[in-house]
């Protein structure tokens, strides 16, 4: 299988900016830097993303990732942090290998938009929680 762009930097076949590392985790600054200090937590072992990934593994990324937003806020002058884990094409996601972000927000920041819309088209909101609900 081949191997994604991830599995290479954890085999050091590919450079990164480490931030940190153990033998479960990985984080390393975004090669695109969305803002100063984006960063990216990874799981060694390899899994597809957030919603394929052993909850222990994803606890032990998680864990990573709220300690970096944590020094965002108190040492790199961040306002705010995005910690965000896309899943699937559909859902943005280009490395298919799991991986949170966490991109510090500064004030002023022209860098980042989210923009949640509302739907407007009329949803039936208790057909909607009925169907999420009984799979859960
Ligand atoms: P996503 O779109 O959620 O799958 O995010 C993948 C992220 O990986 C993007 O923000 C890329 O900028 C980042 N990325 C891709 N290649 C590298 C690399 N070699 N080093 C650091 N970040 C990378």
């Amino acid at each position: 299988m081949e191997k994604d762009i991830f599995c290479k930097i954890i085999n050091g076949e590919i450079p990164c900016h480490k931030l940190y590392e153990d033998n479960d985790v990985l984080a390393f600054l975004d090669i695109s830097q969305v803002t100063k200090g984006h960063a990216l937590v990874i799981s060694k072992k390899h899994y597809e993303n957030f919603l394929t990934i052993p909850q222990e593994e994803m606890h032990k990324v998680m864990d990573v990732a709220q300690r970096i937003g944590q020094v965002d806020i108190k040492y790199l002058g961040a306002k705010g942090v995005n910690i965000l884990s896309n899943c699937y094409e559909a859902a943005g996601q280009t490395v298919m290998h799991f991986h949170v972000h966490v991109i510090p927000r500064y004030e002023g920041n022209e860098g980042f938009i989210l923009e949640m819309k509302q739907n407007d088209g009329e949803l039936n909101l208790p057909a909607i929680a009925k169907a999420i609900k009984k799979e859960l």
